[in-house]
């Protein structure tokens, strides 16, 4: 059996940074996690071939190769996935489909022989038995979740790791939280499953001697969702592990209630965390309300923001508009926010209610759904009819974004950041390839920034200013310059 693991294209989003790896000569973020899972989960005796579209071209002689591909897909690369699925049935190949965008989409991808939805933990085995045995059903679904003890060490030596930024581990899944727009829960459930220390370590070990000693992102939706074994096990390990492991640096997804605990704080930078990923939504207390994120209210946003910042945790923030309490207003309120918190990457999208959510049952059951949401949480749309006039809410956030990452507020930001932040130490991997990487990004900086763009003058200000005041973050401030020229361009397609 000849098997192609296909992964479809991201189209040009916030969370592409597609423009900043143009810097570093990297052609995608991330490898695909599931896909790689799923690999470790087939017949051994099966030859396997891993196709990430985002960085390598699917070609005929794949497709001539193959008698089954493996697809599998987030919302937001639907239409890739359309067009590779076509492509495989014209040349005779079974199609399996698995990923959050066929759980609820299935019924439009008519192409496709076998859907493994759920978690494949469980469906997978079933659909494997029932292929051996020549009785393979179209659908598998299942309303369990698996235990995560049992899921395999992704097989990384299907991946060409050059080719990315970042490699990917995940420690749990579910979330205790409820927020009625979040489809995590609805997918993995409230009680977060967790790994075993021994079995986390021996991923990280396994990336580790398969030649990767640089950013690793957790992709767990909330990684803290429970606290008490985070603390007292995996915590320590991770600090332990680290200490002799040079270039590793870790981020993760976590909830704005991490700034209650000092403790889990400074364990988690003790571990070589340095960046989290928090869903602030709004500022306004109504609209926390409105879509049950209990957790954000009745605290001071801007202060837990900083004393993560202060504490050597960089937050990355979640910003959404067009909540029915949402007023002309909320834009003013959001920017300042931002701008004052030094939050750089804030990612601000418009309400959108993913299929299984609270929230899409709420609005269908009050005709209020339009059509299938995009899954790209920056592109200006929404699927549904929004209380603001719709003419009103899109010009509000053009403005609002626009606004955000114009170089002057940007750079300013970065500023604001550079000011508060606590720089953890970080041994780096300081070999040949590390150091001509960096160098070269730096350059293209200057060339790309520095010179040929309109913010120039901001670029050099920062420049000029980290040098001087906040020499050790220098790197960081260019880095920031980087991703800051990504965001724009991502601005310029969606919003201007
Ligand atoms: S805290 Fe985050 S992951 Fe959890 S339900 Fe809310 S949005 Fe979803």
């Amino acid at each position: 059996m000849n098997v192609i693991l296909i992964y479809p294209e991201f189209p040009d989003t916030f969370w592409s940074f597609k423009h900043a790896l143009e810097f570093i000569r990297k052609k995608s973020s991330s490898p695909p996690l599931g896909l790689l899972t799923i690999a470790a989960m087939l017949p051994k005796e099966w030859n396997i071939r891993l196709i990430d579209v985002n960085v390598q071209k699917l070609t005929r002689k794949d497709l001539r190769w193959a008698d089954y591909a493996f697809i599998s897909a987030m919302t937001v690369q639907r239409y890739s996935a359309h067009t590779i699925i076509d492509q495989c049935k014209e040349f005779g190949i079974k199609v399996v489909a698995g990923g959050p965008l066929f759980i609820y989409e299935y019924e439009d991808f008519k192409n496709v022989d076998h859907f493994i939805l759920n978690e494949a933990e469980i469906t997978l085995p079933l659909f494997l038995r029932d292929l051996e045995q020549h009785s393979a059903e179209r659908i598998y679904q299942s309303t369990e979740f698996a235990d995560l003890e049992y899921t395999p060490i992704p097989d990384w030596k299907l991946v060409n790791m050059k080719q990315y930024a970042s490699m990917n581990v995940q420690y749990s899944r579910g979330c205790p939280f409820n927020c009625d727009f979040c489809n995590i829960t609805a997918l993995f459930g409230h009680k977060p499953r967790i790994k075993s220390t021994e079995k986390m370590i021996a991923e990280l070990d396994g990336l580790y001697n398969a030649g990767w000693h640089g950013s690793i992102f957790f992709v767990d939706d909330n990684f803290i969702g429970n606290k008490k074994v985070l603390k007292e096990e995996l915590l320590p390990a991770l600090i332990q592990w680290k200490k002799d492991k040079k270039g590793i640096v870790f981020n993760t997804e976590v909830s704005i209630n991490i700034a209650d605990d000092q403790e889990l704080m400074a364990l988690m930078v003790a571990a070589g965390f340095t960046k989290v990923f928090i869903g602030i939504e709004t500022t306004d207390e109504n609209s926390l309300v409105e879509c049950n994120k209990k957790h954000n209210l009745n605290r001071d946003l801007l202060e837990n923001v900083k004393l993560l910042h202060r504490s050597g945790l960089q937050v990355q923030g979640g910003f959404i508009v067009g909540f029915d309490h949402d007023t002309p207003l909320t834009f003013q309120k959001i920017f300042n926010f931002i701008q004052q918190s030094g939050i750089v990457t804030a990612m601000v999208g418009i309400l959108q209610a993913p299929p299984g959510t609270k929230l899409f049952d709420r609005m269908s059951r009050s005709g209020r759904i339009d059509h299938m949401m995009s899954g790209d949480n920056v592109d200006g749309s929404t699927n549904l009819v929004t209380k603001m006039d719709v003419d009103i809410l899109k010009t509000e956030y053009s403005g609002l974004l626009n606004h955000l990452y114009s170089p002057e507020q940007y750079y300013r930001r970065v500023k604001t950041f550079l000011q508060e932040y606590k720089l953890p130490k970080v041994k780096w991997n300081m070999n040949f390839q590390f150091i001509t990487e960096n160098l070269m990004a730096f350059l293209r900086s200057i060339i790309k920034l520095g010179i040929f763009s309109k913010e120039r003058l901001y670029y050099w200000k920062l420049f000029f200013w980290t040098l001087f005041h906040k020499p050790r973050s220098f790197a960081q401030a260019i880095t920031f310059s980087i991703y800051g020229y990504h965001f724009r361009k991502i601005c310029e397609l969606h919003v201007v």
